[in-house]
């Protein structure tokens, strides 16, 4: 195992080198993964396959094209990225220069996760470069062919004295843990992200926690059932439902209950033909372990929909369970698998209750032509995120994408990934002339009513002031400063006399 003491103190030494922030450098490296990804396209498609038996389409979409997309988009738009930003000001800094810069944080870990093993660890590492950071990349040690595939490419495309992978499993996990790193990135399950949330707090390290948890469908019968069970279950079967925004359970009335079952069973049929077993576009599970796991939760109901599964090959074939109580198994944990149980209420105001009952989800999926309860649904619960009337598409925008409570910490993507791996370094620039100093001299001693009065009016903030109106403050600033000094001027002349 690499020492990881030595490999944080390499790129510590490089990080305080400089190497890494001129933007060129950031640019070039960006360019370089770029490369790697369209040069290296089948080799991604077949590491995934082996993991995950990943289709060429999920892999292509949701892998490869989904990175090099982001880094075109980051590289594009770099340069104005890490520009200081100039934010508003005050009547009290008129004369004055604020910045925002974006300081890189130093070294920081990348910990990726299986399902998505090369996009959800090289993604954050991408805006860890633009950000101008060192970086230390951890893939997943349960997708082995796409962490081994990460540790040989890597070094031939990026530069090593700033990107490294470092692979292994707990017990390397456990030890790098051990290092200062200035900002850990982690993806993965909730009781891991506590464990990488402890470590990091011994050395205050600030993290970005991108967990999972329950995320909940609401569907009611306003909504076309036939189009939102397609998107439903097209969000529930990519990656066999091993996706952290995998619908988890689906919450409905008993008569949409029902319609969903039967435009379910028509569209398993449609998208995996009469046996999905046979279908090359359904993953499979991961691990003997995670399969293991999924067969013991179908086998304590049964499936109206589904409910078959294979060993060999660890096939699970999308199941639908209607007869699920709150209280079983797989109402408890994340399903991470083809498995969707079905929950009924009576209404919306019902649906609230139980989601809020239950921990933050990641995201909440709403299917309803009814503006009234979706505002409700909305306004009423919390999660990461909401989508309405889809699944999954939310990944496709730029907005910031991440948990809230057991579901995470922060967030990402888009320009929201270079600004969690730079510090905002707040800068204010003062000079030293007279007419700035006059006018702020009264906050010396000694203090006096009239002196606090001017500070006041100084400081106030004023909500809605226009910059028109702060110019004639100005004014009036600087006449009162000059009558002050014409002032003090003659005092000390008729002193001298
Ligand atoms: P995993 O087993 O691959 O673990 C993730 C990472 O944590 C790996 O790199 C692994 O080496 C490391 N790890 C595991 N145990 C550790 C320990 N004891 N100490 C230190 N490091 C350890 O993945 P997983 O946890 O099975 O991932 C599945 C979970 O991740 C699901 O809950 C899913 O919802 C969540 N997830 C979230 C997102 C997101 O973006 N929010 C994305 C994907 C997965």
């Amino acid at each position: 195992m690499t020492n990881p003491s030595e490999l944080v103190q390499t790129l510590r030494n490089t990080f305080n080198s400089g190497k890494t922030k001129p933007v060129e450098f950031r640019l070039k490296q960006l360019k370089a993964l770029q490369r790697l990804y369209e040069e290296n396209t089948e080799a991604m498609i077949e590491v995934l396959g082996k993991d995950l038996r990943k289709s060429k389409q999920e892999s292509i979409l949701l892998e490869i094209d989904y990175l090099i997309n982001d880094l075109r988009h980051t590289i594009a738009n770099l340069r104005s990225w890490v520009e200081p930003e100039q934010p508003p000001k005050g009547f009290v800094n008129m004369l004055d220069s604020l910045y925002i810069y974006n300081d890189p944080y130093g070294v920081v870990l990348v910990i990726g996760s299986w399902n998505y093993p090369i996009q959800l660890t090289l993604l954050p590492v991408a805006g860890a470069i633009a950000a101008g950071n060192c970086v230390v990349i951890k893939p997943s040690e349960v997708s082995s062919a796409s962490s081994k595939f990460m540790a040989e490419t890597i070094p031939k495309y990026l530069d090593s004295d700033c990107y490294r992978v470092f692979e292994g499993g707990v017990a390397e996990t456990t030890a790098l843990l051990k290092e200062k790193f200035d900002y850990i990135f982690y993806t993965g399950s909730s009781q891991v992200g506590k464990i990488i949330h402890t470590a990091a707090s011994q050395h205050l390290t600030p993290v970005t926690l991108e967990l999972g948890g329950k995320s909940p469908v609401y569907l009611d019968k306003s909504a076309d059932i036939k189009v939102a069970t397609k998107r439903l279950l097209w969000g529930k079967c990519i990656n066999a439902g091993q996706t952290c925004v995998a619908p988890d359970y689906l919450i409905c009335t008993r008569d949409v209950r029902d319609r969903f079952v039967d435009c379910a069973k028509e569209t398993i049929r449609e998208f995996f033909g009469s046996d999905p077993k046979q279908s090359p576009d359904l993953c499979r599970i991961i691990n003997d372990r995670q399969f293991q796991r999924l067969v013991a939760l179908i086998k304590q109901h049964k499936p109206a929909v589904g409910g078959n599964f294979d060993a060999s090959d660890r096939y699970v074939e999308p199941t639908i369970l209607t007869d699920v109580d709150l209280k079983d198994p797989v109402m408890k944990d994340e399903i991470f698998g083809p498995i969707l149980p079905v929950v009924t209420v009576d209404d919306a105001s019902e649906a609230i209750k139980l989601i809020n009952a239950r921990e933050k989800p990641l995201v909440f999926y709403i299917f309803s032509n009814n503006k009234k309860d979706v505002k409700l649904l909305i306004d009423n619960t919390s999660s990461g995120g909401v989508l309405v009337n889809d699944t999954i598409m939310h990944m496709a925008t730029d907005m910031p994408f991440g948990g809230v409570g057991t579901s995470g910490m922060g967030s990402y993507h888009g320009k929201y990934t270079f600004d969690t791996f730079s510090h905002k370094k707040s800068c204010l620039y003062k000079d030293l002339g007279i007419l700035g100093e006059t006018l702020a001299s009264s906050r010396y001693p000694p203090y006096s009513d009239r002196k606090l009065k001017f500070l006041q009016l100084l400081l106030k903030k004023r909500q809605g002031v226009s910059f028109k109106c702060l110019s004639y403050l100005v004014v009036f600033g600087i006449g009162f400063a000059s009558a002050v000094g014409c002032k003090h001027l003659l005092e000390t002349k008729n002193f001298l006399k």
